[in-house]
């Protein structure tokens, strides 16, 4: 059979470019992250071509004894990983687990509880354009706008006036530690279910970064790859719950909401759970932490407001209101300079959410690739010379030309997938 360079040059072209710019641009997107070549190549494999719905040992399709292995391998795993005894890992993403917890705790009309999308919350937490939103009736939570922290007594407040059946705990764009036993204690007095979607901060909860959801939360959701580093898809995960509980998340994903399983993808998070157990992934997660913290000390140095002070995790928000520069204008000007991230509402924010005051960055992949704290203070500085410019209306694009040659120095310095690590 031809290669896919041979067979299809126009699509082989787009993923070559593909690769060229991951390796050539700095990922400053807190969400994303470089999976790794293992990961991959499990990813890329024959399991693709396999129907196995059902689970492990009960499925309704032949010649499922070796696909069997692989998931069983990511469930065992995972359970390994968190520290818990119930996992599925047959979510295809993120909103996919978020959709199955919905189906499995509560009814359509419902009072559900979750962080509001401007102050950092996910679209599947609430948000109207989602089915989160449009079937549920949500009540929004979020933060104190002077001190960008969540206001836990108002969120206790709304709980005990609106009662909700569950409440969301987790987040797509906060920097700070959640309280989980506060949130549970505000479930437990309402009488609602307590989920965290942890989603973005799993790869440090695994390696004991950031305060585990699970000792707290009734269920808990994730992606796997975002901090934890693995392809993209999600997980279901509880712990210390009845077994009866645990079977309505095994029946909302299969039959409930999807019908065969990525079986590949599925055998890839087997191999990204496997590096998380690894001593490395302990290492890389405290240097993801110390990375984005280096670069908030940054812009702080350089006057700049980061929301909340400063970061305890993965990312931060930089609130641009000061100076007068929109998020969508920023995030444009840091692409020319091959920077990558994306535009964010911040509390108080006068503009859009298609506009935005703010810039969400995060140190997952640059940390990956091998960045070090002075690298990446090195890039906060450059993301200030360029914003600079832009509030002092001064010649932006030599700013954005002289960073863009010292950011294409250092990406060489550091080839993600090329140089043995
Ligand atoms: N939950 C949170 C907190 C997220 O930040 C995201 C993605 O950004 C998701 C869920 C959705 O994941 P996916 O994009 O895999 O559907």
């Amino acid at each position: 059979a031809p290669s896919l360079a041979a067979y299809d040059p126009e699509l082989d072209a787009a993923i070559q470019a593909e690769r060229t710019r991951q390796e050539a641009h700095i990922e400053l997107i807190a969400s994303e992250n470089y999976a790794s070549p293992a990961v991959m190549e499990a990813q890329g494999s024959a399991l693709t071509n396999k129907y196995a719905e059902g689970y492990p040992g009960k499925r309704y399709y032949g010649g499922c004894e070796h696909v069997d292995v692989a998931e069983q391998l990511a469930i065992d795993r995972i359970k390994q990983v968190f520290d818990c005894d119930y996992a599925n890992v047959q979510p295809h993403s993120g909103a996919q687990a978020n959709a199955a917890v919905f189906l499995a705790l509560v009814s359509p009309g419902d009072t559900v509880m979750g962080m509001n999308l401007a102050q950092g919350g996910h679209l599947t937490h609430g948000n109207p354009a989602n089915f989160s939103g449009k079937q549920y009736k949500i009540v929004p939570y979020g933060l104190n706008p002077e001190t960008g922290l969540i206001d836990y007594d108002e969120m206790e407040r709304i709980a005990v006036e609106t009662r909700p059946k569950m409440i969301i705990g987790g987040f797509s764009a906060y920097s700070r530690v959640k309280d989980w036993a506060r949130m549970r204690q505000i479930a437990d007095k309402v009488g609602a279910w307590f989920w965290v979607d942890m989603a973005h901060i799993a790869g440090l909860v695994a390696a004991g970064e950031y305060p585990s959801p699970l000792p707290h939360a009734h269920v808990v959701t994730s992606t796997t790859h975002k901090t934890l580093r693995g392809p993209r898809g999600g997980i279901i995960l509880t712990k210390n719950q009845p077994e009866d509980f645990n079977k309505k998340f095994q029946s909302a994903v299969f039959p409930g909401i999807q019908g065969g399983p990525l079986m590949h993808v599925i055998a890839a998070k087997a191999v990204a759970f496997k590096e998380a157990l690894d001593p490395g992934f302990k290492t890389y997660q405290k240097q993801v932490v110390a990375n984005a913290r280096a670069m908030a000390r940054v812009f702080l140095e350089r006057g700049y407001k980061v929301v909340s002070g400063g970061t305890d995790n993965h990312l931060f928000l930089l609130d641009l209101i000061a100076k007068n520069v929109t998020g969508k204008d920023a995030e444009a000007a840091l692409g020319q300079a091959h920077i990558t991230v994306n535009k964010n509402s911040v509390p108080n924010d006068p503009k859009s959410p298609f506009v935005t005051s703010g810039l969400r960055l995060g140190s997952p992949a640059s940390t990956t690739r091998g960045f070090t704290e002075a690298d990446m203070g090195q890039v906060a500085g450059w993301i200030a010379d360029i914003v600079d410019a832009m509030s002092a209306s001064g010649d932006v694009d030599a700013v954005i030309a002289r960073v863009r040659g010292e950011v294409e120095a250092l990406c060489a310095r550091y080839p993600v997938y090329r140089a043995p690590r």
